[in-house]
């Protein structure tokens, strides 16, 4: 295995082996049987060796350490040999033991986590976190160690490294001061957003399941989803997974209440018409990806909040459900403070992402034990939003990132809501906001995927993030004003 060309013909079976193990993700959170949960780890833990393997296989990795990017033709293939290169250079400072020994704590935490979130009782898993986190300092140092990896882990903290995982290229600063700028724009409007809100956020929205599957079938459609190559299904927790040429999405429907699938939706769908829309000359190769974590969720979330919630899509949304418009609106954009991310508006997620950055910061630095984690979450609670926090599952417990080993990934999701505000600026800049509200009211939507295909689908992941950002934005500089002036259109004008 010499030339690019035979590396990623091996780099091919991986990937269409890593879709197996996305696959059997998926079936394991909609169909497989309870009894099959034993028989369905094995397959996955073997499925995760041979990975490994294939990743680390002795003529591949010479092969990949032998490439010399300055000999390749073109900028696409220097980016596919150095995303070879830095992939390779990560497996190699971890050793087979490493991995495996990581994989086991992770499962570990994960069940210790679901315990003590059933006993709303942190200390039942402080020590298993703790423990974690010394795996992934272990981790880190042996990244600093690696000649290999020398020029990446070179001014980058701790911090960074992990982040590096989600959102290539980003830097830690940016993002702080991006979410100072969202604290401080978010507390000084709070007051009075709540103050004129609507009060009385009681209308009846009750729907059967069948006809809740049938509008969200509908709107997927109508947003460009093909279920020609992909499917809706119902699992616990709403998520979109599979492959660009089998993208799998799912909901929960709550006959109370139909807009939280419906809602969910719009998101997961978002997500997909990204997968769907990876050019597909590049499938398969290590650049023929999304490009992050946070450009994956600006996708959800412009569907999910600039169009989901907005009134012309509520006007069209009256039209199906003989709902009124108004009700629709007022209910999906009813803004209070709350103890839970997930079931926060998006006037004040940013603040709930906010508080995670900071203290998943110090715990990776060393700068605050796990033992210490649930006294500082809820002081910087109180600080942020006013509430004192009654019990650690409404606390520190409620999500599963870092007790599933990911630290470093919730700043993506405020990214996500940046890129988002900015790159519907930029498209209703182009569109005309009249014209695109008439045609939302209609149910035409197409013209958002063609401008997001081209804008952001298209380019894959050939760039590091901030620079698939910029141009994305056609080359504007991201920043938190395009969601301020969002917000304060929206809720105060
Ligand atoms: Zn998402």
């Amino acid at each position: 295995m010499k030339t690019l060309d035979a590396l990623l013909t091996h780099y091919r079976e991986l990937a269409l082996l890593e879709s197996v193990d996305a696959l059997l993700g998926w079936d394991t959170e909609t169909q497989a049987p309870v009894g099959s949960m034993d028989l369905r780890e094995e397959q996955m833990g073997a499925l995760a060796k041979s990975l490994y393997r294939l990743r680390t296989h002795p003529e591949f990795r010479e092969g990949v350490l032998a490439l010399n990017s300055k000999a390749l033709p073109d900028s696409h293939a220097q980016a596919q040999a150095a995303k070879l290169q830095k992939d390779l250079h990560k497996d190699l400072a971890l050793n087979e033991t490493f991995v495996s020994r990581q994989a086991e704590r992770r499962v570990r935490l994960q069940n210790q986590w679901k315990l003590a979130r059933q006993e709303k009782n942190f200390s039942k898993v402080s020590a298993d976190l703790q423990q974690y986190l010394e795996l992934v300092r272990e981790q880190n140092a042996r990244y600093r160690d690696s000649v290999g990896l020398k020029t990446w882990v070179e001014g980058r903290s701790d911090y960074e490294l992990c982040l590096d995982e989600y959102e290539p290229g980003f830097d830690a600063a940016t993002l702080r001061r991006l979410l100072g700028e969202l604290v401080q724009a978010t507390q000084s409007r709070l007051p009075k957003i709540l103050d004129r809100q609507r009060t009385g956020q009681n209308q009846k929205m009750s729907l059967d399941s069948k006809a809740q599957e049938k509008l969200c079938l509908n709107v997927a459609r109508q947003m460009g989803f093909d279920f020609s190559r992909g499917r809706l299904d119902v699992s616990t927790h709403p998520f979109c997974g599979g492959h660009p040429l089998d993208t799998r999405i799912t909901v929960r429907y709550n006959t109370d209440d139909f807009t939280e699938a419906l809602l969910s939706l719009v998101h997961e769908v978002g997500h997909a018409l990204y997968e769907q829309g990876l050019p597909k000359d590049a499938l398969h190769t290590p650049c023929g990806k999304a490009a992050s974590f946070g450009i994956h969720e600006s996708q959800s979330r412009l569907w999910e909040n600039f169009v989901g919630r907005s009134l012309p899509f509520c006007q069209w949304l009256g039209g199906q459900t003989q709902m009124s418009p108004q009700d629709l609106f007022g209910h999906l954009n009813h803004v209070s403070k709350s103890w839970i991310r997930t079931e926060s508006d998006e006037v004040t997620y940013n603040l709930h992402i906010a508080l995670r950055m900071g203290i998943e910061e110090d715990l990776v630095e060393g700068r605050l034990k796990a033992k210490d984690l649930r006294d500082r979450w809820n002081a910087d609670f109180k600080a942020l939003f006013g509430l004192d926090v009654p019990s650690d599952d409404l606390g520190c417990l409620q999500d599963i990132h870092w007790f599933g080993g990911a630290f470093g990934y919730f700043p993506t999701y405020s990214l996500g809501n940046l890129v988002a505000a900015q790159l519907m600026e930029r498209f209703l800049g182009e569109v005309g906001e009249a014209t695109w509200n008439s045609s939302v009211e209609k149910g035409d939507w197409s013209r958002l995927l063609q401008s997001l295909r081209s804008w952001v689908h298209s380019q894959a992941a050939f760039k590091k993030s901030p620079d698939t950002i910029r141009e994305a934005l056609g080359g504007q500089e991201l920043s938190s004003a395009a969601f301020v002036r969002y917000l304060d259109r929206k809720y105060l004008s």
